[in-house]
């Protein structure tokens, strides 16, 4: 598929080639392997002198076609979708970190990343520091000589704060190691990764890119300008001298990927490649209707703060406003004081859903501190931006004037 297309049309076309009977959808190919007609057929796929499937938890062609919308959406040169978007960030760290390296990471991070960095990845000896990902200079001065890689998210969930990710990606590579951005909630619409200066892009496919909430997956795109021909990462020596700009790439699907068998269910590609076509139309309403929901929020007597970055008074405004466009996404958290009134508010709500996701068609709430973030103590939730009064908004795409209706009557 011709890669000078706008993004829009790469949406709906990318990566897609023809299917039997002139199907426009991608096939579901539901197998587990894939045979071939003679022993040296399947040979010079395992050796990778010929490209082809072998088994489903290594690659399938109905991922394979959202692997390549992925990966051009981005500007990347490959991608990795895998069973879900924390799949998709142990995946990505697994390839690049071994016993004895640091991690410096965001402390706004996605609970799960927080709990997979400080606790799973820490008993093999992998050591994570959290910084203030808003304070380039506090990443500059946190790294060590074990520090491999950068991690932040574009927009941190749920604490909504904004880094400057070109110059988070200026300090990585003084430093000789790659930056890694979770983009899950600006998606690809609202900047690529080779926009930013990433080096690494990760998705949880679960949200905005699928849309409608039928699935769980994630994604790992390479843009593929990070050197790894490095001191830093002898172990990529091999795979830099034999695939150059896919080092990563091939680590990853080759030797992570294929032994964590974190991959997708053929279907659920399908689902992702279906429900990212109309990514830019969603992402339009999203970031409207959520601009319109934080003023209405703003403005309520009830409610005691709001956290938006498209607020002209918030503090990542200028930032979010030169690296995204104007655009700001669907997210919106705000508080009216304390728990008891956050969750009146919530039982309150007839439209929107108490549930634990975002980037639904339909307007989602949950309170962070009770929930998805009801494990971590006062210090850390106060480093995740998490309050006892914060409710967390994922704004759908419904009609705005019956979203502002629902908060209406649920706060009063
Ligand atoms: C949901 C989410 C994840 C994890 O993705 P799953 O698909 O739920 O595994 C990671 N990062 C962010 C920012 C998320 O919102």
């Amino acid at each position: 598929m011709a890669e000078n297309f706008r993004f829009s049309t790469l949406l709906v076309h990318g990566g897609l080639e023809p299917g039997p009977g002139g199907a426009t959808t991608v096939p579901i190919v539901q197998a587990s392997s894939f045979a071939y007609d003679t022993a040296e057929g399947l040979e010079d796929v395992f050796r990778g002198r010929r490209m082809g499937q072998v088994y489903s938890r290594i690659n399938n062609p109905t991922t394979e076609s959202l692997e390549r919308r992925l990966a051009l959406l981005e500007g990347g040169v490959a991608a990795i979708a895998t069973s879900s978007g924390m799949a998709a960030i142990t995946t990505a760290i697994m390839t690049i970190v071994r016993a004895g390296d640091e991690i410096l990471s965001s402390s706004s991070l996605f609970g799960g990343t927080f709990s997979l960095f400080r606790d799973t990845l820490s008993n093999f000896g992998i050591t994570t520091r959290f910084v203030d990902p808003t304070d380039p200079e506090g990443f500059r001065n946190a790294l060590n000589e074990r520090t491999r890689l950068l991690f932040v998210e574009t927009i941190g969930n749920p604490k909504l704060d904004v880094p400057d990710v070109p110059a988070l990606a200026r300090i990585a590579h003084d430093a000789g190691i790659p930056l890694l951005v979770d983009a899950t909630v600006t998606t690809p619409y609202l900047a690529t990764g080779a926009e930013l200066g990433a080096d690494i892009v990760i998705h949880s496919t679960s949200k905005y890119l699928n849309g409608t909430g039928n699935s769980i997956g994630g994604v790992i795109v390479d843009l593929g300008r990070f050197d790894w021909n490095s001191p830093l990462f002898p172990h990529f020596a091999p795979f830099h001298k034999k695939y150059r700009a896919f080092a990563f790439s091939a680590r990853a699907r080759k030797l992570v990927h294929k032994d964590l068998g974190a991959c997708p269910a053929p279907m659920n590609s399908f689902l992702m490649t279906e429900g990212i076509q109309t990514l830019a139309l969603r992402m339009e309403r999203h970031c409207s209707s959520a601009l319109t929901l934080a003023r209405f929020l703003k403005n309520h007597p009830k409610v005691t703060w709001v956290k938006y970055p498209g607020l002209e008074d918030s503090p990542d405004y200028a930032v979010a406003t030169r690296l995204y466009g104007g655009r700001y996404g669907g997210l919106v958290t705000f508080g009216t004081g304390d728990k008891g009134s956050a969750f009146r508010v919530i039982n309150g709500l007839k439209l929107a859903k108490n549930l634990a996701n975002i980037g639904d068609a339909k307007t989602l709430v949950i309170h962070p501190a009770s929930t998805i973030c009801c494990d971590y103590n006062a210090e850390e939730k106060e480093l995740m931006g998490v309050s006892e009064d914060q409710i967390r908004v994922s704004v759908g795409i419904e009609d705005i004037e019956d979203i502002i209706e629902d908060f209406r009557q649920a706060l009063e």
